[in-house]
């Protein structure tokens, strides 16, 4: 998969005199692990979502974001491990930056390993060598259990992210589409820019 144990490739794609994303660093420690949901506004719209794994940030970039109904199958890319001090990260990664665009903190909350196999659990990152886990999100706009499952290796790795069918799962609601604010500032996208900016 895309990255290793090591933040070598987030440092490398990095110009830190230029952009404001952390270097490193953590957040507080939770009793659980934690997850996040940044919606990034870089040359298409997608959303990052990560999982703290073994001291760092798997992170998937899912284009459409994240369903609340168990029938949507949302495409997720394998991007670089981030730092976990990542996780509370939103402002303007400045044009010619890897990674250009706004970026806020749609969801975040901690999870739960769900991930079974013959009756017993799984760690997350070797579930993740394996290409399936389960996790449950406690988040604020996302709850309940989701998988993630590799469906291609090699050069084109790509994995899906699918909700539960469990009391989590909201077929008729569509948060990306109708909850578009931060969760930690409550500012848009548009907003984070603007004061960027300076306006
Ligand atoms: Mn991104």
């Amino acid at each position: 998969m895309a990255g290793s144990d090591t933040l070598d490739e987030y440092r490398a794609k990095r110009d830190f005199a230029r952009t404001p994303e952390p270097p490193g660093g953590r957040e507080a420690a939770a009793a659980d692990p934690i997850f996040v949901i940044q919606k990034h506004d870089a040359t298409t719209l997608h959303y990052d979502f990560r999982l703290e794994v073994d001291g760092v940030l798997k992170s998937w970039a899912v284009p459409k974001g994240p369903s609340t109904s168990p029938k949507e199958k949302r495409l997720a890319v394998p991007t670089e491990d981030h730092p976990l001090g990542y996780a509370g990260f939103e402002g303007v990664i400045p044009a010619g930056s890897y990674g250009a665009g706004t970026v806020l903190v749609w969801d975040r909350g901690t999870y739960q390993n769900l991930t079974q196999k013959s009756g017993r659990e799984v760690g997350v990152a070797e579930a993740l060598r394996q290409g399936h886990v389960s996790v449950w999100l406690e988040g604020e706009r996302v709850r309940g259990g989701y998988a993630l499952t590799r469906f291609r290796t090699g050069k084109g790795e790509a994995w899906l992210l699918v909700k539960k069918d469990d009391p989590g799962a909201e077929p008729g609601r569509d948060p990306v589409a109708t909850e578009p604010r931060s969760v930690i500032s409550g500012r848009t996208l548009e907003e984070i820019a603007a004061e960027a900016r300076g306006g």
